[in-house]
């Protein structure tokens, strides 16, 4: 028996409810008040959520276990470094757990975060916090629906119908 029901796919707008806890079963990040949408099949969310999520319905649950390799890498221990307070903006609060964007040669936006702020050093990680963490999403599909052409020229979600230039 075949359904038309529709189904977690690429082009699908997915709006999930979800928990994600480490493996010590401390929470890591939730869902707020209302449901994340994220454009299914564009690397909007990690690897392997977005791959368990295929093909699932509105109303299904399931447990996603992702390991570092389908998640946000494994930590590199060489990815952390020094850099003197003076590379960043003068008139910027600098504070740990703070994410910044640095440019590489060939135009490649790469995060970083702030592990340490010394007097005259900011000691940052390329590394992405859950780098090295299997994660396990307790995930629920709330509802689905076909992208717009634009959001999928943009590659992610334009909620409420918000128009914005990037
Ligand atoms: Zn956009």
């Amino acid at each position: 028996m075949t359904t038309n029901a529709p189904r977690v796919a690429k082009d699908q707008v997915v709006a999930i409810r979800y928990t994600l806890t480490s493996q010590s079963g401390e929470i890591l990040d939730q869902s707020g008040d209302s449901p994340l949408a994220y454009l299914h099949g564009y690397d909007n969310i990690v690897p392997g959520l977005e791959r368990q999520l295929e093909g699932k319905a509105p109303g299904d649950k399931l447990r996603a276990v992702v390991t570092p390799a389908e998640g946000y890498g494994e930590r590199d221990p060489a990815g952390s470094q020094r850099v003197p307070r003076e590379a960043f903006p003068a008139d910027i609060h600098i504070e740990e757990g703070m994410q910044f964007a640095a440019q590489s040669p060939d135009g490649r936006m790469i995060p970083m975060w702030v592990t340490e702020v010394e007097e005259s050093a900011i000691v940052v990680d390329l590394n992405h916090p859950l780098a090295g963490e299997t994660l396990i999403f307790d995930v629920e599909v709330v509802a689905l629906r076909a992208a717009s052409t634009e959001e999928l020229s943009h590659g992610h979600v334009h909620e409420h119908g918000s128009h914005h230039h990037h």
